[in-house]
């Protein structure tokens, strides 16, 4: 079971880009689109936030808080650009 969030991923985005995540722009690894991070699908399990690709739907981005710890599995990411022109 899963819970969408908005795309800032109820907040915890913002917490790891020190930006207005709609100026973070990720490259999807799977079919190449950039979105705004800002403007992606997240998606809350148990075990921590998925972000997935609007295009094709791949994971991004996985994000787990463990311990006051950040973990960030960023491999769905072929570029992350900050400061991106919106
Ligand atoms: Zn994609």
């Amino acid at each position: 079971m899963e819970i969408k969030l908005d795309g800032n991923a109820g907040g915890i985005l913002q917490v790891i880009f020190p930006l207005d995540t709609m100026q973070v722009q990720a490259t999807c690894a799977g079919c190449g689109a950039a979105n705004a991070v800002g403007a992606t699908a997240a998606y809350m399990h148990g075990m921590g936030t998925v972000v997935r690709c609007q295009s094709c739907d791949a994971v991004l981005m996985r994000i787990a808080q463990v311990k006051g710890r950040y973990l960030l599995d960023m491999r769905g990411i072929g570029v992350l650009e900050m400061g991106a022109e919106s």
